[in-house]
């Protein structure tokens, strides 16, 4: 098949790629490079059937023959989508539009990679795809979260109005191997932070709760519900919860017992609690994570630890 992936050069989509591409497609990676980077593809340079393509997806890409889009393009880090915050609800409304529009030329199936963001700060627990979230819709986090929330809206309508073939998916906290440095991610900073002997940085008491999903597992739920026939909105993440704080001593543990933790403010409107209800995902695909949160902080702390070394010599 040919197989669009935008946001092909980010964490995520990077990972997806290499699974696409093992498993014999064509892809097509567009990528405007705002927080992906073209070594992350840098594997698959050289195949034919590999094509990277720099592009904004605010803008509008004609294609031909494309049977599948993987819609990924949009930061996800609170640092990065809310530092050019007008720039993150056009890529998310206008990207999401124009995907849309050449998944319906094409006659081609799209996947929107949407977010538990969508849940707001959650008055249910855990979350499952029926609750309709609790979303500020004029703050800080607002241009992500409603800028998601248009995007399966316009995903809907597609498939309502124009027959498209789509599927939805609502990822919850990922992390692993290609992760930025300085991505601002709680994952990152902290493994960054403890490696580099610095303390690490717990925003609030540290009470507030995520659930972490290795990106393997991540990807291959995205490959599942890509390829049936379940529409979605589905829920895709790890249903272990842990508080902040049991995050930053697990890292602490894994890497430097000694390293110190120091608190800083809560930023506004950050989710207290977070938890996927994966029930229709174990249902409808036949999906679970696999990993459990130890075994893929390890992969995601070699990672950082031989990136970092590198820097050094
Ligand atoms: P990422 O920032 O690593 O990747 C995003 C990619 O999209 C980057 O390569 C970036 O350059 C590209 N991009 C951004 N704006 C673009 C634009 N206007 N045009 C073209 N390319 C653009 O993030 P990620 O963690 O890989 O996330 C991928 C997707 O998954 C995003 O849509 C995100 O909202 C969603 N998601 C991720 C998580 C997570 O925990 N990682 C959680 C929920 C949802
Ligand atoms: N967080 C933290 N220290 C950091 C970065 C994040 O304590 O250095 C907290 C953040 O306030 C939030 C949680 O960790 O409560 C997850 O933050 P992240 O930005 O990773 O994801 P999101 O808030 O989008 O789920």
């Amino acid at each position: 098949m040919k197989i669009i992936v935008t946001g092909g050069a980010g964490f995520i989509g990077s990972h997806l790629v290499d699974r696409l591409m093992e498993s014999g497609h064509s892809v097509v990676c567009i990528d405007n490079l705002y927080t992906g980077r073209t070594s992350n593809n840098a594997q698959w340079i050289d195949n034919p059937d590999f094509q990277f393509i720099e592009h904004d997806i605010v803008n509008p890409i004609e294609m031909e023959n494309v049977d599948q889009i993987y819609h990924l393009a949009c930061p996800a880090s609170p640092v990065h989508y809310q530092a050019d915050p007008i720039k993150t609800a056009k890529t998310n409304f206008l990207g999401t539009l124009n995907m849309l529009e050449l998944a319906k030329k094409c006659s081609a199936r799209l996947l929107l990679a949407s977010t538990s963001e969508v849940y707001g700060d959650p008055l249910i627990h855990p979350q499952n795809e029926d609750y309709w979230g609790n979303v500020n819709c004029t703050g800080i986090r607002s241009c992500y979260d409603e800028g998601k929330r248009i995007a399966e809206t316009l995903s809907f309508d597609y498939h309502r109005h124009f027959g498209v073939e789509v599927r939805i998916v609502r990822i919850f906290n990922t992390h692993g191997v290609r992760m930025l440095e300085n991505d601002g991610r709680v994952v990152s900073n902290f493994v960054v932070q403890a490696l580099k002997g610095i303390p690490l940085t717990v925003y609030g008491d540290g009470s507030q709760t995520r659930s972490f999903c290795y990106v393997s597992d991540l990807v291959q739920g995205l490959m599942l519900l890509m390829n049936g026939n379940y529409i979605g909105p589905v829920n895709l993440g790890n249903p272990e919860e842990y508080t902040i704080l049991q995050l930053a001593q697990t890292i602490q543990r894994l890497i430097d017992p000694t390293a110190e933790l120091v608190f800083k403010p809560l930023p506004q409107d950050d989710p207290q609690r977070r938890q996927p209800d994966i029930s229709r995902a174990k249902f409808n695909l036949g999906w679970e994570p696999k990993v459990p949160l130890e075994e893929g902080l390890s992969k995601t702390i070699a990672y950082f630890r031989e990136l970092i070394a590198s820097q050094s010599t």
